[in-house]
């Protein structure tokens, strides 16, 4: 037995690994295949609700198709979402002399945090993401102090989702299962809270004080006097 050759859980020989590294390239195409169509099978049921949806590979082209819709000099609102963190897209539109307005900042006092919660959603353009994205495209979202849900709800301001390929669900009830198994255990322990959640890593649909999850909101259609985009992308994003 050569020491490259691929084994089984059985010790028996199955293939040379330049072999095994071909068939690795076919699984990572394979892989991508699916996601691709995945995306482009979304974007038809966002587009069937009223939505301007995109299907896009990676999380660079999220941000350049951001910065396509986003005009310099515009305001944007940029509640509580890693997404729009992790593709680097407030700091790529302060870069364009975008107002980037958002609560994360650990210095604000509590007066001004509640002013800048308020400023988010009156900015230009409101800028976040979904917990969950079903099969059938409805968008589910859950908030502790229900700022961001109510941006996403109702604004004279155009709303930009971006969305990683990990969140879709087969179902609503699926979905809710997402946000509050997969998306609120990491928040939690992000933001220091005791919760169950937080202890455990699952959801016990608790009492607790600091329960993070208090408002659901799930988009079954765009929301009228304003345009809605969603660009979906092929990778993981977010929690
Ligand atoms: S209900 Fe409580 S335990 Fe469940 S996800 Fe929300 S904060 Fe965590």
């Amino acid at each position: 037995m050569e020491k490259n050759d691929i084994m089984d859980e059985n010790s028996q020989w199955v293939f040379p690994l330049g072999e095994a590294i071909v068939l690795t390239n076919q699984f990572d195409a394979a892989r991508q295949e699916h996601r691709d169509r995945l995306g482009r099978t979304l974007v038809k049921r966002l587009e069937e609700r009223g939505f301007h949806a995109l299907y896009i590979q990676t999380k660079e082209e999220a941000l350049s198709e951001v910065l396509k819709l986003i005009p310099e000099g515009a305001s944007v609102g940029v509640p509580g979402s890693v997404t729009i963190r992790e593709i680097g897209a407030m700091e790529k539109l302060a870069e364009r002399g975008c107002s980037v307005i958002h609560h994360w900042n650990p210095s604000l006092s509590q007066e001004e945090r509640m002013n800048t919660l308020r400023d988010e959603l009156l900015a230009d353009y409101f800028l976040t993401s979904s917990n969950a994205i079903t099969l059938d495209g409805l968008l589910v979202n859950i908030d502790g102090n229900g700022n961001r849900v109510s941006g996403m709800a109702w604004g004279k301001n155009t709303l930009i989702f971006v969305i990683g390929l990990n969140k879709v669900s087969n179902s609503l009830d699926e979905a809710i299962a997402r946000t509050r198994n997969q998306a609120t255990p990491p928040n939690a322990l992000r933001l220091h809270l005791q919760t169950p959640c937080a202890s455990t890593g699952r959801c016990t649909d608790c009492d607790s004080p600091d329960r993070a999850c208090k408002a659901l909101l799930v988009l079954e259609r765009a929301t009228g006097g304003r345009t809605t985009h969603v660009i979906l992308v092929g990778e993981d994003l977010g929690f």
